[in-house]
């Protein structure tokens, strides 16, 4: 359980640009929210309310996580 390996990204990390943390929707403004239904590139084949509940954001690169589930080994 100790065991930290630096090349494992955080569970909260964008894994395109590294940046910390991700924002889940209600943690966004509206207008990152617009962009956040603008970019929608992984979010596509989601429909918006799915993505609202489980999906979280990059604010640099608006990746979008969609594998939000914090895995506990
Ligand atoms: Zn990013």
């Amino acid at each position: 359980m100790e065991e930290l390996t630096p090349d494992i990204p955080r569970p909260d990390a964008c894994p395109k640009c590294g940046q910390t943390p991700l924002h889940s929707w209600q943690e966004m403004d509206d207008a990152e929210r617009e962009i956040a239904q603008r970019v929608y590139s992984a979010g596509a084949s989601f429909p918006l309310t799915e993505r609202i509940a489980r999906h979280r954001w990059c604010l640099r690169c608006w990746h979008e996580e969609i594998n939000s589930a914090i895995r506990r080994a």
